[in-house]
């Protein structure tokens, strides 16, 4: 799995800053950040971080006995004691995720390295009512937790994704996508349900993280993610960080205005770009050729050669482009990543959004902008819930011995 950061890893606040206390639990965190940073895939010597942390060896040396003691890193092998190798034990804890789709459910469990270690993905009705989808949730974390020989309490934290606009307050704010979650104190009752500390986004925001972090967007401070799937939404990186907004809802790029005299769109406007954008939209334009067609077959049938799909696909494309390129003007991000369904499509849909940020965005905007397909796929919700629940879970730092 490709490297994870923590550099958003909360300091615990439990000590006056600038002392002896303090600057031991940051060069703790730093070591955690380290290997998590390394994630689980190659070992990490004593040596390799003192070199990532710029911290003396000694000092290094100090602290990994202080988390060895404490049970959250392990240590084998290795000549010397710079060459001992380090990983964060399991004994540590785990993280969980929980991604909500339009029509799915998924959870995972993962380990404080970074490491997804078992993933279940289940069927779920669009309006279920937000218990009976958060009664799955916590019977399917469960049963993985099982399967590995785990229990509910050893989940430290809990990532949670939504298909809805969240506030800063946890509250899910309108949407049609999920009728049953509008109004919902989401972080709220997902606590109460799975007892455990859980921490909520947007599904859009949560791809962003995670392409950002391990899939298109790696090395791109500055990105955007747009998933177009039943609904259209952005998920925007800047400066490296997440961007939330003043209320918590930032990036709603599918309720732009193209047209006030085009199509009703779902949020009570007219011309919205999701309303020529989504999936279902797609379907509907296509429904005389292809009755009942799954955004699968109608990307079959544009690589088979189907003309009418195949210029469907470029007009969702040129659209998304037009959208896209309002937002590059804004932020000038040096990558735009497409993800959800649509983005099955491939180059079918891709050529046709670079043209359409060509067209409308700044020349110089969009020749800095790499354009490029979802690397993690339908999995980039679930991996970015993960990586939100590493990021805003604190680990029970020991004191100095
Ligand atoms: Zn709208």
């Amino acid at each position: 799995m490709p490297a994870v950061s923590v550099s958003s890893v909360p300091a615990p606040g439990s000590h006056a800053p600038g002392s002896t206390a303090s600057l031991r639990a940051a060069n703790q965190r730093r070591v955690i950040a380290a290997l998590q940073t390394a994630g689980s895939r190659l070992p990490v010597t004593q040596a390799d971080i003192a070199r990532t942390t710029r911290l003396a060896p000694a000092t290094v040396s100090n602290i990994v006995r202080e988390l060895a003691g404490a049970g959250l890193v392990e240590t084998t092998g290795g000549s010397g004691r710079r060459g001992t190798e380090v990983r964060i034990s399991r004994r540590a804890g785990l993280v969980a995720a929980v991604d909500f789709g339009h029509r799915h459910l998924r959870v995972a469990v993962g380990d404080l390295a970074g490491s997804m270690l078992l993933e279940q993905r289940l069927p779920l009705d669009h309006d279920h009512d937000h218990t009976v989808g958060l009664g799955l949730a916590a019977g399917t974390l469960d049963h993985l937790l099982e399967t590995l020989g785990a229990a509910r309490g050893d989940v430290l934290g809990v990532g949670l994704g939504l298909p809805a606009p969240v506030g800063q307050d946890g509250v899910v704010i309108g949407s049609s996508i999920l009728p049953g979650w509008i109004g919902v104190h989401a972080s709220a009752v997902a606590r109460e349900r799975l007892d455990r500390p859980v921490f909520v986004d947007n599904d859009a925001n949560l791809c962003a993280l995670a392409e950002h972090r391990l899939g298109a967007g790696v090395g791109h401070s500055c990105m955007a993610y747009i998933k177009a799937s039943s609904g259209v939404g952005a998920g925007l990186v800047i400066d490296g960080r997440l961007f939330h907004g003043g209320a918590g809802t930032a990036g709603e790029i599918g309720h732009l205005t193209f047209d006030e005299t085009g199509p009703i769109c779902r949020c009570g406007s007219r011309g919205c770009l999701e309303a020529y954008t989504s999936v279902g939209m797609l379907q509907d334009m296509l429904r005389s050729q292809h009755p009942d067609a799954t955004i699968g077959e109608l990307v079959d049938a544009a690589r088979a050669g189907d003309l009418s799909v195949r210029r469907a696909f470029d007009d969702v494309g040129s659209r998304l482009g037009w959208g896209a390129a309002i937002l590059a003007n804004l932020i000038n991000p040096s990558c735009l990543v497409i993800g959800g369904d649509m983005a099955q499509a491939g180059d079918l849909l891709l050529d046709a959004v670079r043209d359409g940020v060509r067209r409308h965005a700044l020349s110089p905007v969009s020749a800095a902008m790499t354009v490029a397909v979802s690397a993690l796929g339908e999995r980039s919700a679930i991996h970015g819930a993960l990586l939100l629940a590493l990021d805003r879970t604190d680990l029970a730092l020991p004191a100095a011995s």
